[in-house]
C-alpha cells in the first residue's frame, strides 16, 4: 500500500539525469552511439536522451561518463601532460609525441587546444561547482565539468540551430 513511496525511493537514481539545456528530468532514453575509449582499446556505448520538455530549445543530449570529454578524443590527464611537456618543459613536438604515444600531427593540433584549456581550467577551478578536482566525485562533478567545457569551447552546440548537433564530430 505504500508503493508510491517505495517507487520514489527505489527507482530514482542518486543523481537523476537532467537535460543540460533546460535542467528538466522529463527525459527518455533515445538510443546510443559509440565512442572510442580514451584509455582502453575498444568502444563504449554512450546513452543518448531525448528531452520531453516542450519549452526546451534542444531535443537530444547525452551525458558523458568519466573519463569522456565532449568532442575531445583525448583523456583528461593527457591535456595536462601535453600542456606540461609543451609549455612548462618546452619539449619539442617530436619528443612530446613520443611521450604521449601519439603522432606529431596530433601534438601540433592538441597543444593549441591545451593552452586554451589549461588557461580556462586554472581560472575556473577555484570558483566552479566542479572545482578544484572534477575527478574527485565523478558521478556528481563530471557532468557539470563537461557542460562547462562544452559551453566554453563549443558554444555553437548550445544554440537552437539544427537537430543534428549530437552527431559526433572529430577533434579539430
Ligand atoms: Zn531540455
Amino acid at each position: 500500500m505504500s508503493s508510491l513511496f517505495e517507487f520514489g525511493q527505489n527507482n530514482k537514481p542518486e543523481h537523476p539525469i537532467r537535460c543540460p539545456h533546460c535542467a528538466t528530468t522529463l527525459i527518455i532514453r533515445n538510443g546510443t552511439y559509440l565512442r572510442a575509449h580514451p584509455e582502453k582499446i575498444g568502444q563504449v556505448a554512450i546513452q543518448r536522451y531525448l528531452c520531453k520538455s516542450p519549452q526546451c530549445p534542444w531535443k537530444t543530449f547525452s551525458v558523458l561518463p568519466y573519463p569522456f570529454l565532449p568532442i575531445i578524443r583525448h583523456f583528461y590527464r593527457t591535456l595536462f601532460l601535453c600542456h606540461s611537456l609543451c609549455y612548462a618543459q618546452n619539449r619539442s613536438q617530436a619528443d612530446t609525441a613520443r611521450r604521449l604515444n601519439v603522432t606529431r600531427g596530433v601534438v601540433k593540433r592538441l597543444r593549441g587546444f591545451c593552452r586554451r584549456f589549461i588557461s580556462w581550467f586554472n581560472r575556473e577551478e577555484p570558483i566552479a561547482d566542479w572545482g578544484p578536482d572534477p575527478e574527485a566525485n565523478q558521478a556528481e562533478l563530471w557532468p557539470d565539468f563537461n557542460r562547462d567545457i562544452s559551453h566554453t569551447f563549443y558554444p555553437c552546440r548550445w544554440l537552437n540551430l539544427s537537430p543534428t548537433q549530437y552527431i559526433p564530430t572529430c577533434f579539430q
